[in-house]
């Protein structure tokens, strides 16, 4: 039977334009549809104005920095929003604009219109009244925040809606103690917020090594941000005030607005997915092999819908995966092992391999490597802020298993440090690295007392 088209591509984010692009070069006939903006959550509403509003929040530490080295004149500096907001926005529709013509020029048509599956080669565009027909169908749709239930949800924003307020809030409450709830807690606390930070877990960044954890939550802290830990967040009422949020705990506060930074879910609601036989997994997420491929032998799904690694990095390798396996005839897997990642917390993450836990759960016996240090610009005139730096070694191999660090430029540090480990690097060979000097960076190439944990000393 003959299609309309080769490939057709439901969401044009990270994982389906890189896809769609790399199919379309090959020379086969290929559609992308998009219901909202092309970019998909990183370029529109995810990485890239997330670092933008974190580059506008560091400002007032640096300012704050930069009286010490003798500045003056900056007590008054303010921040206009609305500027930022518009500046911003501007730098998103252009790179947006890149990504559609990238897309054009690799020869693949664009499709503005919500896609749903009839069938298994069937895809209905909503809105456009039309349904066009293809030979193999990726789903690329990505997630969605997750809102909570509890009375008065609807008063909060997620994400989604914090990069295009009206104005600064004056306060915040900020409900989560994932990667994203810490960026933005953050952000507002830089910008100039009061920022309440509230997880009802035992400490936020559930998944990071412990240290980190630790140090993460001490610094934010430092910075102004309060945390509310091992409590729920009950209900919201609407005042005259603001916004009064009752905790588990007994206790209220009023903030301007509410954030819920309470996780995402795979996009998949309204999908068609079961027309077409594509099963979900037990997490909601489709189910695929290896080869991102679903229970439908002619449709495959890569990114955040599978909900393997939810990065964009990664969205877009298991993409260029899918693409040479199925069109440039050479069967490609992507593997998930040793993925850096970075938080754009203030201080900064870097992280890559297994935290402490996972490697003295998965080896007999590891050797930890520990500094924390005051960052060299905050050196002589007392700035508070500290710096982790973390190795984790398996003992019988001497192989580093795990690299992290939480200070100035950790998410540029780790991305080098990511190759080595990915490389299988020992510490021999790590130490026979010379330093580069004097930077933060030189203090991992010269780790060489081991650290010994307090619950494990006296074994
Ligand atoms: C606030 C935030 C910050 C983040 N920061 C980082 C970061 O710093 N680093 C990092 O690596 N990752 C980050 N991420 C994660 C990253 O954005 C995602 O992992 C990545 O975008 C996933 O790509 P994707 O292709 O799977 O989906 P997406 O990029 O979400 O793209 C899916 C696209 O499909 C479209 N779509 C959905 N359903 C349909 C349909 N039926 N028809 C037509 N179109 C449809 C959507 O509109 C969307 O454009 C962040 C995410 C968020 C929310």
């Amino acid at each position: 039977m003959a299609y309309d088209y080769d490939l057709f591509v439901i969401g044009a984010g990270s994982g389906g334009v890189r896809a769609g692009r790399l199919a379309a070069m090959t020379g086969a006939k290929v559609a992308v549809a998009e219901e909202h903006r092309v970019g998909g959550t990183c370029v529109i509403r995810g990485c890239v104005p997330k670092k933008f509003m974190v580059y506008a929040s560091e400002f007032a530490h640096h300012f704050k920095s930069a009286e010490g080295y003798g500045w003056s004149g900056l007590e008054g500096a303010s921040f206009d929003w609305k500027t930022f907001i518009s500046a911003k926005d501007i730098e998103i529709a252009r790179l947006s604009g890149i990504y559609v013509t990238n897309l054009q020029k690799a020869g693949a048509d664009l499709v503005h219109a919500r896609a749903v599956l009839k069938d298994a080669h069937t895809v209905e565009l909503l809105g456009k009244d039309q349904t066009v027909t293809a030979d193999k169908i990726l789903v690329a749709t990505g997630g969605r925040p997750v809102r909570p239930t509890i009375p008065g949800a609807e008063h909060g924003i997620t994400s989604e809606e914090a990069f295009h307020l009206e104005s600064l809030p004056k306060s915040i409450l900020i409900v989560g103690g994932g990667y994203i709830a810490v960026e933005f807690a953050g952000i507002f606390n830089g910008l100039g917020s009061e920022v309440t930070l509230l997880y009802r877990g035992p400490n936020i960044l559930r998944g990071f090594d412990e240290d980190v954890r630790v140090h993460v939550a001490a610094e934010l802290e430092k910075r102004g941000v309060k945390i509310v830990l091992a409590t729920e967040h009950d209900r919201i009422e609407k005042t005259d005030e603001g916004l009064v949020s009752h905790f588990s705990n007994g206790i209220s506060v009023c903030t301007e607005q509410v954030m819920f930074a309470t996780g995402r879910e795979p996009y998949v609601k309204g999908l068609g997915l079961e027309s077409a036989g594509v099963e979900l997994n037990e997490r909601g997420a489709i189910k695929v092999d290896e080869y991102s491929k679903t229970s439908a032998d002619n449709i495959w799904a890569v990114g955040d819908v599978t909900d393997r690694i939810n990065l964009t990095p990664v969205a877009i390798r298991e993409g260029a995966a899918f693409a040479a396996t199925v069109f440039q005839d050479n069967p490609t897997t992507y593997d998930h092992e040793h993925v850096a990642t970075a938080v754009f917390s203030q201080p900064p993450i870097g992280t890559v391999g297994l935290t402490e836990a996972e490697a003295r759960h998965k080896y007999d016996k590891v050797d930890i490597y520990r500094a924390i240090f005051r960052p060299m610009k905050y050196s002589f005139f007392g700035g508070e802020e500290r710096c982790l730096m973390k190795l984790i070694v398996e003992e019988a191999g001497q192989k580093v298993v795990g690299v992290h660090m939480v200070g100035p430029d950790a998410p540029e540090i780790i991305q080098m440090a990511a190759i080595a480990v990915k490389m299988g690097i020992t510490k021999q060979q790590w130490d026979q690295t010379t330093a580069v000097h004097p930077t933060a960076a030189e203090e991992f190439v010269t780790m060489r007392e081991k650290y010994v944990p307090p619950e494990l000393g006296a074994i």
